[in-house]
């Protein structure tokens, strides 16, 4: 299979094209599908298969495909994340395959000071990637609002469970609506995720490699 095959949108092949990117690594081609169809996805990958891409692209497409017709109050996608470090990877790689399409985006993450994520996230962004804490910190100070996401990714879900964010991850799930779509991906699937993922995730596909 090529991008093209797997029906992604123009600009995002041509984002890909210019990435140098000419074939999807195994979990593209297995997710991307499932994901173009609005499927619920359990994913079980390492850093570097290429994961990233794998919910990035469709959820771009799927974007474009279906504007809303009023600027939301919040982002219509949250990724959640562990570290900075792997928030700010996920962020950079959106705004990349992006680069041929209206879109906004932000990044959130505990350390530094709060004014500028403020900030972005009052400008309105479509897609926002976060460490959990920094999250419900600013949830809980109103400045952010999950009443408008459509979908969900929880991204190396084993390290954050590891990081003892579980109890933040179920208070941010429990703020968002019912109706959406959510991905879950794990590097290991021991019983807490598994668990995790059958209470999130709604006739998911598994796709392992
Ligand atoms: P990730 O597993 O998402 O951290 O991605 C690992 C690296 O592979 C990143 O540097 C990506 O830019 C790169 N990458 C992802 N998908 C592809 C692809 N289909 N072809 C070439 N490089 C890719």
């Amino acid at each position: 299979t090529s991008f093209a095959d797997l029906k992604l949108s123009e600009p995002l092949l041509r984002a890909l094209g210019e990435e140098g990117y000419t074939t999807p690594t195994p979990i593209q081609a297995g997710a991307i599908p499932h994901l173009l169809e609005g499927r619920d996805i359990l994913g079980l990958a390492q850093t570097g298969t290429g994961k990233t891409a794998a919910f990035a692209l469709p959820i771009l497409h799927r974007l474009a495909q279906h504007r809303v017709p009023h600027t939301p109050k919040g982002p219509r996608v949250l990724v959640l994340a562990p570290t900075r470090e792997l928030a700010l990877q996920i962020d950079e790689s959106f705004a990349s395959y992006a680069r041929h399409m209206r879109f906004s985006h932000a990044v959130i993450f505990g350390g530094v000071g709060q004014g500028r994520q403020v900030e972005a996230m009052r400008r309105g962004v479509d897609v926002l990637t976060a460490a959990p804490g920094r999250l419900l910190d600013l949830v809980n100070q109103g400045h952010i609002d999950l009443g408008s996401v459509e979908v969900l990714v929880l991204d190396e879900a084993d390290r954050m469970l590891d990081m003892g964010f579980v109890r933040d991850i179920r208070r941010i799930v429990a703020l968002l609506p019912q109706d959406r779509q959510t991905l879950l991906f794990s590097a290991t699937m021991p019983r807490t995720i598994s668990d995790l993922a059958a209470s999130l995730l709604r006739d998911p596909a598994t796709v392992e490699v």
